[in-house]
Order: structure tokens, then C-alpha cells, then sequence
């Protein structure tokens, strides 16, 4: 009888857990993929790049497994039809950590243990999950600098070891080639997009601290969607970390982290971490909201960044912080309009990630910035982006009279904000 392994944020054959076990435990695994239609259904894009470049994963993993003379499965529907539909052996997947997902592999689990079949799960996309790392006192960390030492000190060799799927690839069900559905077949264009490749540049994270914040050097390793998608290892990431810089390595434990968050506090996906900042008084000026998404406020550093943003599907984190603290304070746009148009631009969109960076730069997350800093443009423009290197790729009209005025005066902005939110937090 067939063993499924359930493809998700992993697409990846080698060092993936639950692919691991489940050809370690049985004799005919056949890999599936379902292009689940509620989140696709939720996209409004029907060009969305994301889309695509879990298609070309798909090709590229399809092409690896025939040469193990199986193929991978792939559908497009509800996933919890689809198990409705089959009687596998048993199913194996790893761990995905958003309410979305805990309500449908619920549901799944549900479906299968009444037919017999065993849903097994394993942790994959993290290094530390859920309450492996915590407080003493069993309670979930807070804040960050706790939570990355006791992260550190509890790493082993044991939590870096890669899971050697290789050695079992003998247990795979032998089949022919399954045709994979095209972009088209899935309601979805094929539209021409480069993704960051897929290679750990280590003279980049050797560089790391001192180049990471300056937007117009490549000096971040640009991994993101591939760590969105599974594409590469966090073990094999965390390997290089421990090696060669530990800041990096800080990067990727504040990925577990908030991950760790949205799990231990799931009202953050809708709600402020601190439910003070839920009294804030947002402006929510459409206009202004539309002139922010459109790079066009004036602030230049600002509107570089947004139109990085629209261009790309990336924006460097320095600049992550500077629209995103512009939109919230400059603005007072509440930060869950920021976040949703993240949401749809970034290809490495991460729910726990977008919505931990929204938070802290609203102040309203968990070991966020405090509330009275607001970061000016002009200053981390001088400090980041000296010579407008970064701000002339994207904005080059900038200084002429082609360029719009400041959409709002940083210093009225500034005390705007501040007596704006005094208010809500009665400080
Ligand atoms: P590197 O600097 O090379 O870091 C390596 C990896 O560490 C990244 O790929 C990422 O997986 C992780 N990482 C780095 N910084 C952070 C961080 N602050 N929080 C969590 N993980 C981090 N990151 C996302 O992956 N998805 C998002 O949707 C996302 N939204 C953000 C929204 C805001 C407002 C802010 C301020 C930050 C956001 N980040 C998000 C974090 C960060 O900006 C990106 O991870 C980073 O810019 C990706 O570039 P890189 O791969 O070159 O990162």
C-alpha cells in the first residue's frame, strides 16, 4: 500500500524530516504536492510570482525524483477533500505553524485516524519550535536577547544534524511519470520572474555584520523565499551560522522566534502583541496609503524602498523598518494595512515574520521599538545610503521637479504621532 509524503513549505528531497521518516518506515512513498485552492482562491493575483516559483520548485523536484524512478503527485484542490478521497498507508508531512494550517491539518488528522491512518507531523522548518525553548518557568519568551541565548545555549549537534533521506531513497514507490498541471490548469499566468538563487554565498555571510544594512550592497544572503518555501535546509543555513557569523546566525533565531511567537499567541495575526496599541487612533488616509504603495511620498529613501518592493517582490530590511515605520507613525496608518500589502508583494512573505517586522515597527509587538522612537528619514538615509546610491537606482528623478514634495513635515509628523499614541497608551 502507498505511504504519502505531503509536500508543503519543504520542497526539498534532501535533509527534510518527515520525508526521512516516512521512507525510513516504509517501502512505497509516493511524494504529493496539492495546490491547496483556499489559499489560492484568497490570492487576488492571478500573475502572483509566488505561485510560479513554487511551480518551477515543483518541475525542479519532479525532475530529481525520476531519477529514483518515482514521480510526484501533484492536485489541485481542498486538502481536506483530497484525503476524504484516498486511504494511504499512512501520511507524513512536516509542522506549519499558521492557524490556517493547525485548523486544516487538524481536520486532516481527523479524516485519516478515522479510516486507520496514521498523520504523522514532524518539526522541520524550524531549528526550535513551540515551547522548546521557553523560560524556566515553562512560560513562552517575550523578548528576543532571552530567547537567543537559551536558543544558543541548547544547540547541539543533534538539532544541526541533516536527516540523511538519501540513504532510503530505494523506498520510494516506483511509478511513471505523473503529469504535472500547468500554471494555466491552475487558474494562474506563467509570467517571467528571477528568483534569488539558491547558493549560500559565504564570502556574503562572512561580510554580514558589517554590510548588512547598507541597501545598495548585496551584502544579505537573499535566502528569504527560499526558506519560505523549503528550498533550502534551516539546519544546513544554521550549519553555515554557527561557522561563519554568529549575527547571521541572530537573523535566523529571530525567524524561529517569531515563529515561536505566532504559535504561543495567535491573537497576533489579527491583534496588537499589546493590546493597548489596539486604541490607538489610525488616520487611515486612503490617499496617503496609495501614494505609500506607489513610492510616492516624497521621502525618497521611503519611496525607493516601495518601488524596490513593487519591482522585485523584495525590499532590503533596513528598509523594511523605514516604510514601515514611515506608514505607522509619519502616516498613522494602522500597521495591519502595511502588513496586508506586504503580505501580497514580498515573495518571501511569511506570516510570522511580516507580522513580527509590522509589529515592532508599530510598536506594538512583543520586544518591539518603544514607542517614542521614530525613525527619520533623512538621518538613515545619511547613515545607510550616504551617497543615494541605492535611492538613485529606484527614484531617479529624485531632486528634480518631476519628484513629489514631502506628502508630510517630519517634525509635525513626528509630534503627531507621539501625542497620538500618548493618548492610547495614557503615557
Ligand atoms: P538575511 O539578512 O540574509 O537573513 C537570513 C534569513 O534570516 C532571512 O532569509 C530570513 O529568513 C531570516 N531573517 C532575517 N531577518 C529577519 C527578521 N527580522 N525576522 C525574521 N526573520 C529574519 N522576512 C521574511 O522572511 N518574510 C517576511 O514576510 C518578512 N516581512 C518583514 C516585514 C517587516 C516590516 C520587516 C521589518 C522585516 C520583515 N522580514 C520578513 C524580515 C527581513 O526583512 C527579511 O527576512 C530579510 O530582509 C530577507 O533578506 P535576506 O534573505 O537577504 O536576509
Amino acid at each position: 500500500q502507498t505511504t504519502i509524503h505531503w509536500f508543503r513549505r519543504d520542497l526539498r528531497i534532501q535533509d527534510n524530516a518527515a520525508l526521512y521518516y516516512a521512507l525510513k518506515e516504509n517501502k512505497k512513498v509516493l511524494p504529493v504536492f496539492i495546490f491547496d485552492t483556499v489559499i489560492l482562491e484568497a490570492l487576488d493575483d492571478w500573475a502572483d510570482k509566488r505561485v510560479v516559483f513554487i511551480h518551477q520548485s515543483l518541475l525542479h523536484l519532479q525532475e530529481q525524483l525520476e531519477e529514483f524512478g518515482t514521480s510526484l503527485l501533484v492536485v489541485h484542490t481542498d486538502p481536506v477533500q483530497f484525503y476524504k478521497s484516498v486511504r494511504p498507508q499512512a501520511v507524513y508531512t512536516n509542522h506549519d505553524y499558521e492557524s490556517y494550517a493547525l485548523t486544516r491539518d487538524a481536520a486532516v488528522k481527523k479524516i485519516l485516524e478515522a479510516k486507520g491512518v496514521h498523520f504523522n507531523t514532524y518539526k522541520d522548518q524550524v531549528i526550535f519550535e513551540k515551547s522548546e525553548v521557553q523560560k524556566d518557568n515553562e512560560e513562552p519568551y517575550t523578548v528576543f536577547t532571552p530567547y537567543s541565548k537559551k536558543w544558543k545555549a541548547k544547540l547541539n549537534a543533534f538539532f544541526l544534524k541533516s536527516y540523511p533521506t538519501e540513504k532510503y531513497f530505494k523506498n520510494f514507490k516506483a511509478c511513471k511519470s505523473i503529469a504535472l498541471p500547468s500554471l494555466k490548469d491552475i487558474g494562474f499566468k506563467d509570467v517571467d520572474a528571477i528568483f534569488p538563487e539558491r547558493v549560500i554565498k559565504t564570502s556574503i555571510i562572512e561580510k554580514y555584520d558589517k554590510q548588512r544594512d547598507f541597501p545598495a550592497i548585496r551584502g544579505t544572503s537573499r535566502l528569504s523565499i527560499h526558506l519560505r518555501f523549503g528550498t533550502v535546509s534551516i539546519r544546513k543555513l544554521a550549519q553555515v551560522a554557527k561557522k561563519k557569523n554568529e549575527v547571521w546566525l541572530n537573523e535566523l533565531i529571530w525567524r524561529d522566534f517569531y515563529a515561536m511567537i505566532l504559535f504561543h499567541f495567535p491573537h497576533v495575526e489579527a491583534r496588537s502583541f499589546r493590546p493597548a496599541y489596539d486604541h490607538i487612533e489610525w488616520r487611515n488616509d486612503p490617499e496617503e496609503f496609495e501614494k505609500w504603495c506607489d513610492g510616492q511620498t516624497g521621502y525618497p529613501i521611503v519611496d525607493a524602498g516601495m518601488r524596490e518592493l513593487n519591482a522585485t517582490g523584495f525590499m532590503h530590511n533596513r528598509v523594511r523598518m523605514i516604510v514601515a515605520s514611515f506608514l505607522t507613525k509619519h502616516l498613522l496608518i494602522d500597521w495591519r494595512w502595511g502588513e496586508a500589502y506586504f503580505a501580497k508583494k514580498l515573495l518571501d512573505y511569511d506570516l510570522a515574520s511580516n507580522n513580527g517586522g509590522w509589529q515592532w515597527a508599530a510598536g506594538s509587538g512583543c520586544d518591539a521599538a518603544p514607542y517614542f522612537r521614530v525613525f527619520n528619514p533623512a538621518l538613515q538615509t545619511q547613515k545607510f545610503d550616504p551617497k543615494m546610491e541605492y535611492i538613485k537606482k529606484w527614484v531617479p528623478e529624485v531632486g528634480t521637479e518631476n519628484y513629489p514634495k514631502p506628502i508630510v513635515d517630519h517634525v509635525f509628523a513626528r509630534d503627531r504621532v507621539l501625542s497620538s499614541y500618548r493618548k492610547a497608551l495614557n503615557k
